[in-house]
């Protein structure tokens, strides 16, 4: 009879089991750091969003409002000619009057010369009033056009923002929550593991943990060697990519779509 065997340390069975679990923790943690770090980006770039939103809206308001502009400016020059053409009447009617009270013939047919001088300026006038009137008309429909088109954009821009705003709001709770969580699974870990993890981490780009399917690693894309990737299927220890030196490990994924 052997003596039963003495484990000082992990059976092969416990060791494993305990590696399933420290792998399982890895990629807990993992999965909070990379919501932390995409929650990190977020809160920069949601509000250059909003940002830009805003200035997108603004010169499409600016360029919608060419034809109002326009529109005014035809308004206000009509006007001004309304007015030159009151003067104008009122200027002959006053040279009418004169003719009443003129001594001479010479003076009289200089007053009349000045009344039809007076009266063609005005036809003139009058000419380029129904052509302003005209354009008024054109411009007022596309002006109204636009304003119909701005509205619908002031809505879409309205609730755009506040989809983004209402993302900006919820980011901080998100935040929180997952900050929780990693701290929940870091007190889980032992020193060393986590020590690993994170020296790791930091020299990826906050990515420290990838998974491999196809003989492919989920962090650099290359394929890794045969004999490392039958390994990692049998997964008796930590493994790393020799390419990104990043941890990985094996994830059959039809299995795990279906
Ligand atoms: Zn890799």
């Amino acid at each position: 009879m052997h003596p039963k065997k003495v484990h000082f340390f992990y059976s092969a069975k416990e060791r494993e089991n305990k590696l399933n679990e420290d792998l399982l923790l890895l990629i807990e943690l993992q999965e909070c750091d990379s919501k932390l770090m995409a929650f990190s980006t977020r809160k920069k770039t949601l509000p250059e969003k909003i940002d830009k939103l805003d200035k997108d809206f603004a010169a499409c308001k600016e360029s919608m409002e060419q034809n109002k502009k326009k529109h005014d400016e035809l308004k206000n020059a009509h006007a001004d000619k309304e007015k030159e053409v009151k003067k104008i009447n009122e200027n002959i009617a006053k040279a009418k009057g004169r003719l009443l009270e003129v001594k001479n013939n010479k003076e009289y047919q200089a007053i009349l010369k000045e009344i039809e001088v007076a009266e063609a300026s005005c036809g003139d006038i009058e000419t380029q009033i129904i052509s302003l009137l005209d354009e008024i008309d054109n411009i007022s429909v596309l002006a109204n056009k636009d304003g119909e088109i701005l509205s619908q954009h002031k809505q879409k821009h309205e609730d755009e923002r506040k989809i983004l705003e209402a993302d900006i709001n919820s980011l901080d709770t998100d935040f929180s929550q997952w900050e929780q969580k990693r701290n929940e699974i870091k007190n889980k870990m032992n020193g060393g593991l986590l020590e690993k993890y994170e020296r790791i981490r930091n020299r990826n780009g906050g990515i420290g943990v990838v998974s491999v399917w196809k003989a492919v690693c989920n962090g650099c894309h290359m394929n890794i060697p045969p004999q490392l990737y039958n390994e990692l299927q049998k997964s008796s220890e930590l493994m790393i990519c020799p390419n990104c030196n990043r941890i990985i490990y094996y994830q059959n994924k039809d299995s795990a779509a279906s």
